[in-house]
């Protein structure tokens, strides 16, 4: 998974219409500025002048150039620090946001001052590990010449306690990049302050299930057909996310839907005042106002986590 997904993002642009999939600050300027005025809000409360934005895997800079036009208005103009591994999407995220600082790894991000951190659709692209419970016991499920089969080491101490005893054929699903990301970039917050913002699908876990997919011009695809040609992702576990920061002294706000996030955040306001400027569009501005926040759309699915420095004050937009 991480061989395909860095060949298939380090070539192409596969975000829009023209491409595999559509992402929400592509649906909508309202997406980025709200996110933006978040951060704002955030700083400013925390006093915290000398934060730098950064973004993890910040695709064609849209978001962040959203954002960051809407931190200028609020008298707030960060450094912004992206971390981007496909020259592909740097190349576009040059364009968007030209004073950028890029890095490979977020082991690279400024050490001297207190980071606010966006990821959005951003730890779903990272590989995962899958192990099922057999007759056997638990195996991790492995891919050999284009099918899946079960590895023959024992694997129980990779499953979380209240999951060892699942039906047998229960697949569980790790992402040990994105524990280890966490585990990096939460010392760094706690050390340094700021927080970590997580929007993206997934789900509250322990859980298990199997939520590997593949999308390919907006269908859903076969995960093991033509590797590197298509987008390879799973459905995000927060509550794992939560617990790691947790450990490193971090303090997670609740889980919140999207649509509860933007609807909190304003949404509805900031689209009343852009049909007011562009009355032409207001059909458009609604439609993609509604698949940003209706339950059967992207507003339930997609769930919003923020993980903060212990001094710094509850983010806006949680319940
Ligand atoms: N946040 C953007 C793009 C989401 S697509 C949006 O909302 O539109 C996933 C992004 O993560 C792409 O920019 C991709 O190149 C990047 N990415 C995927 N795996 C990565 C990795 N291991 N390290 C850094 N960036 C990665």
């Amino acid at each position: 998974m991480a061989r395909a997904n860095a060949a298939y993002y380090g070539g192409r642009d596969p975000l829009g219409r023209a491409g595999d999939f559509i992402t929400a600050p592509e649906i909508s300027q309202m997406f980025g500025e709200l996110i933006g005025l978040w951060a704002a809000d955030l700083i400013l409360r925390a006093s915290a002048a000398t934060t730098a934005y950064v973004e993890l895997g910040p695709g064609r800079g849209t978001l962040a150039a959203d954002a960051l036009r809407a931190m200028a208005k609020a008298g707030l103009e960060p450094e912004a620090h992206f971390v981007e591994t496909s020259p592909a999407l740097r190349d576009k995220q040059r364009t968007a946001v030209p004073g950028a600082q890029w890095h490979d790894d977020v082991a690279t991000l400024p050490a001297d001052r207190p980071l606010v951190i966006v990821a959005n659709e951003f730890f779903d692209a990272l590989p995962i590990r899958q192990y099922e419970r057999s007759g056997i016991g638990w195996r991790e499920r492995m891919v050999a010449d284009g099918a899946f089969l079960l590895g023959e080491a024992d694997c129980s101490d990779k499953i979380p306690l209240p999951l060892s005893d699942a039906p047998f054929g229960a697949i569980v699903e790790r992402n040990p990049a994105a524990e280890a990301i966490t585990a990096t970039l939460a010392p760094k917050i706690a050390a340094q302050g700021g927080a970590l913002l997580v929007l993206d699908y997934g789900y509250e876990g322990p859980a298990t299930g199997d939520t590997l997919q593949a999308m390919s011009s907006h269908r859903y695809a076969d995960p093991l057909e033509a590797p590197g040609t298509r987008d390879l992702t799973t459905h995000v576990d927060f509550a794992m996310l939560a617990a790691v920061a947790r450990e490193y002294g971090l303090k997670p706000t609740p889980c919140a839907p999207q649509g509860a996030f933007l609807t909190a955040l304003g949404i509805d306001a900031r689209a009343s005042a852009l049909v007011k400027a562009n009355p032409n569009e207001a059909d458009a501005i609604e439609t993609a106002r509604h698949r940003l926040v209706a339950p059967e759309a992207m507003g339930r699915l997609f769930k919003v986590l923020c993980l903060r420095h212990p001094h710094w004050p509850m983010p806006a937009g949680f319940a």
